[in-house]
């Protein structure tokens, strides 16, 4: 046996070993075919069978397939299981193949190499959701990260020293980050969620950066576009390199580069956004999350300005500003609100729409997409009244003067097309007179059919001959076997064409004749709806900069309506933001916990903060004890200065917020087994990053710090820290603390006050009053919340049995609490409930009783213990 590859195989192997890295979809008629590894991988992945297919150098083929209509939900499978794959298509029609001599093969390439963060169809994104491709560069000593929504075409860049990655990663969460060979950001990936690609240093070249990005926009200079630094050409050239690279050529719909500005959101690096639950929870999931709570958009592009707006929050007053007036607006007129929002409802998702017919993988439902969108929003910009804020006039603005466009897809589609062009059916009668006098012929010819059937029967005498159509024969004259003779008596008319066991099968020169023109003008058909398709398609891309900026109005109408929905059924309050570095916030509260105590028919209760004294920020030392709501507060706290900047409503009677730069949270001691540091160690990481970058416009919230180490360790952290915030950061805080220690701290430094959040003591429990007020907790009654938790009785005893004797310690100022423990009485586990008491067991108790150990020689104990051990 000849250890040659098949030519089949050769064309495999050649189009495998170009395009490293990806698994091959490899086209063969129906199925999309893996071999090889590949194949063994994906069986694996996709739990498909694995099977054998010839043999190459002396060893059998693994093969597994996908059949082609089913393919993008095995796509969605190995992309997620962080594969990417390359799909090889036949380039050519097998009929031509075969022309060019038996043995050749169907030629064939890959048209799309598809990877995480390259998808665009709605089946494999998460329509509420961005689907980033970052791309991260440096030159020389410059950094910068550049970020696309392919499927949206928002094409963003900033400069980004390398210790900035980790928080604007977080903040994006990209799918894949693209990073020249070798950089060693996979852990920093790894974190963000996003599947790293390593690219070659060529793709980052910044010179051949300027020449694509130029040539992709049609421009000479990019200046129109703005400033742009070498790292940041970089990563922009990177990014639409590898755009070239996975779409065969095909380049997506990119707006033109924005620069975001630095400084311009509040920032929130990675941990602070995890505590926070801004947008997933610790969970992992997205129930239980602040975006998740509040979202009430009601169209996807709605949804995803949410993530973006409460990932990246404002500082911008004048844009704040502008959006709550704008919220405001549709608060006050919830008549209007609930108009817009279902005429929002209809509108589909134009975005994608538009990136898909970019790259030429839309279809006529994408066109209609176009159509009722631009069609809504022409409605909902007329609803708008003429004395409407900026945010919606703008907004309004962008939605009017497509009406060209509207009418031209009006005229050419129909009501609701089919999902593909291929098979024709969309364009609408009327829009192109050659098209409605092919489909003419074509439907005549099927009339005209019916009409021959008739003449054909009398003709024959044969009442019950048909004509039929098949893939096979095409049209056919179909009569029963018995009818054969009369059939064969016209040879001049009915030529036989096929006997089946019952039927007997003809044709005529006629109907042959007819069936051409018919298949003609079907053909001919499907060519002019092409056509049209394609000049729909161009009259699209030709005004894709005003259809995105009406998707972006849309998405803003929706994302203000959504906001003032919000306000008003929950009733939130418009807050104050201003340049100060107040933060007042009267009867806050906390909209995840809310929503959660609500379900289950609890109500929460609103808290006051107010952590600022004239200009003098405060500090809020908060004692209780655990369960009374301390870390609800905090991040309550939190949550509201990001709903305020995110240019939402908040929920609180009044708040007044002065801009908040910078937010973090840190929690003590969570948990982060996952990336092997230690807890105590990863806390202070986190405590020395946020003591090293808060600025006196941040806010620093801080959740049982120094509890990951020793008491007195913990303490002694905890106090340091406190002082450093108060003299060094100088900004806004909320410390929640269980070292009762601490509240000393208020007396001796200014603008540090002490809250604690109340209980109550009734008949040895406690009940959580949730209600946070100035002054210390007298004490932490962890033990009543750990009888509350189910401890055993016999633990809550006695731990409060050394409770007592700590504190009585404490106050008659023993030196350490372990030298008061030594005096404890010996621990005495109560025994567990006694069984009835048996004859047996009430002599050997009585026994029992009588003993004085004391008093025994070391004989009479030995016989003591005879004697019990014979009662027993
Ligand atoms: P701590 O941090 O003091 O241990 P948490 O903030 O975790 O306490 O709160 C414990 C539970 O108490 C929460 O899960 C919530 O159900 C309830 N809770 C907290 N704050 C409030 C509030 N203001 N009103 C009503 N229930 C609250």
């Amino acid at each position: 046996m000849s250890d040659e590859p098949t030519p089949m195989m050769a064309q495999y192997l050649a189009i495998r070993d170009a395009n490293p890295g990806a698994l091959l979809f490899y086209r063969m008629g129906d199925f999309y075919e893996m071999f090889f590894d590949d194949a063994v991988a994906a069986a694996a992945a996709l739990d498909i069978a694995l099977t054998k297919r010839g043999t190459h150098a002396g060893q059998p083929i693994p093969m597994c397939g996908v059949p082609v209509h089913a393919a993008e939900s095995y796509l969605l499978t190995l992309i997620r299981k962080g594969f990417r794959v390359a799909i090889a298509e036949q380039m050519e029609d097998p009929a031509e193949a075969k022309k060019r001599g038996a043995k050749s093969v169907v030629a064939r390439d890959v048209v799309r190499l598809v990877t995480p963060g390259t998808l665009t169809e709605d089946a494999l994104l998460d329509a509420r959701r961005h689907n980033f491709l970052a791309a991260f560069a440096t030159v020389r000593d410059d950094s910068a990260l550049a970020w696309v929504d392919i499927s949206t075409g928002a094409f963003q860049v900033m400069p980004c020293a390398l210790p900035r990655l980790a928080p604007e990663l977080a903040r994006l969460s990209p799918r894949e980050l693209l990073a020249v060979d070798g950089s060693g950001l996979d852990d920093l990936a790894a974190e963000a969620g996003a599947a790293l690609t390593d690219c070659h240093a060529g793709s980052f070249d910044s010179a051949s950066a300027t020449r694509r990005l130029c040539s992709l926009y049609g421009v000479e200079t990019l200046d129109g576009f703005g400033n742009f630094e070498r790292a940041e050409l970089s990563a922009m050239g990177a990014i639409v390199d590898y755009l070239e690279l996975t779409q065969k050529g095909k380049l997506p719909l990119l707006r033109p580069p924005s620069k975001e500005r630095s400084g311009g959101t509040m920032q929130i690096d990675a941990s602070t956004r995890r505590n926070l639950e801004l947008t997933q929870a610790l969970s992992g999931g997205r129930e239980g999350s602040l975006l998740t709570a509040i979202d009430r958009t009601v169209t996807a592009g709605g949804a995803r300005l949410l993530e973006r707006r409460i990932s990246a929050p404002s500082r911008d007053l004048t844009l704040i500003h502008a959006r709550h007036d704008a919220v405001a607006q549709l608060a006050d007129d919830t008549r209007l609100a609930a108009d817009l929002r279902d005429a929002l409802s209809r509108v589909p998702d134009i975005d994608r729409a538009l990136s898909r017919l970019a790259l030429d993988r839309g279809g006529p439902r994408d066109l209609a997409a176009i159509r009722a969108g631009l069609t809504q929003g022409a409605a909902i910009a007329s609803r708008l009244p003429a004395n409407t804020v900026t945010v919606l006039s703008d907004a309004a603005a962008a939605l009017t003067g497509h009406d060209a466009l509207i009418d031209l897809l009006n005229d050419a589609l129909v009501a609701e097309p089919p999902l593909l062009a291929r098979d024709g059916g969309f364009v609408a009668e009327g829009h192109d007179p050659d098209l409605d006098e092919t489909r003419r012929l074509r439907d005549e010819g099927r009339g005209v059919i019916a009409g021959m059937q008739a003449d054909y029967a009398a003709q024959a005498g044969v009442p019950g001959l048909k004509i039929k159509h098949n893939n096979v024969l095409g049209y056919f004259i179909e009569t029963t076997a018995t009818h054969e003779e009369r059939m064969r008596a016209l040879p001049d008319t009915f030529i036989h064409r096929q006997t089946t066991a019952n039927q007997i099968r003809f044709t005529t020169v006629a109907l042959s004749e007819l069936e051409t023109r018919i298949l003609n003008a079907r053909d001919r058909a499907l060519e002019i709806e092409r056509g049209v398709f394609e000049r729909l398609r161009a009259a699209i891309l030709d005004a894709a900069p005003q259809v995105g900026q009406a998707a972006r109005a849309l998405a803003e109408i929706d994302l203000t309506a959504a906001f003032a929905d919000l306000a008003t059924g929950e009733n939130w309050s418009r807050p104050k933001v201003d340049e100060s570095r107040a933060f007042q916030i009267e009867g806050g509260r906390h909209p995840v916990v809310e929503r959660a105590l609500k379900r289950k028919s609890g109500s929460f209760v609103a808290n006051d903060c107010a952590l600022t004294t004239g200009d003098t920020p405060a500090i809020w030392l908060l004692t209780g004890p655990n369960m009374a709501g301390k870390s609800t507060f905090l991040r309550q706290n939190a949550l509201i200065a990001v709903l305020a900047q995110a240019g939402s409503f908040v929920p609180a009677r009044v708040a007044h917020i002065g801009l908040v730069s910078q937010l973090f949270s840190r929690v003590g001691a969570a948990d982060d087994l996952a990336r092997g540091r230690s807890t105590f160690m990863v806390e202070m990481v986190e405590t020395a990053a946020i003591l090293n970058q808060a600025d006196d416009h941040a806010l620093v919230i801080l959740d049982e710090i120094g509890r990951g180490t020793a008491t007195w360790d913990g303490l002694s952290i905890a106090w340091a820290v406190m002082e450093h915030l108060h003299a060094v950061n100088r900004c806004r805080a909320l410390f929640a603390t269980h070292y009762h220690e601490m509240t000393a701290l208020s007396a001796r430094l200014d603008g540090v006050e002490n809250a604690t959040v109340a209980v109550r003591e009734w008949e040895g429990d406690v009940i959580f009053l949730h209600e946070v007020r100035k002054g210390a907790a007298d004490r932490s009654y962890g033990v009543q919340v750990a009888r509350l938790a189910g401890l055993p009785a016999s633990v809550v005893d006695r731990a409060r049995e050394v409770l007592d004797a700590l504190e009585s310690g404490e106050r008659e100022g023993a030196a350490r609490p372990t030298a008061l423990i030594d005096d404890l009485p010996l621990f005495r586990a109560a025994p567990p409930a006694p069984a009835p008491a048996k004859a047996k067991d009430s002599a050997l108790d009585g026994r029992m009783k009588d003993i004085h150990p004391d008093s025994l020689s070391p004989r009479e104990a030995l016989d003591l213990i005879y004697e019990l051990k014979s009662l027993t």
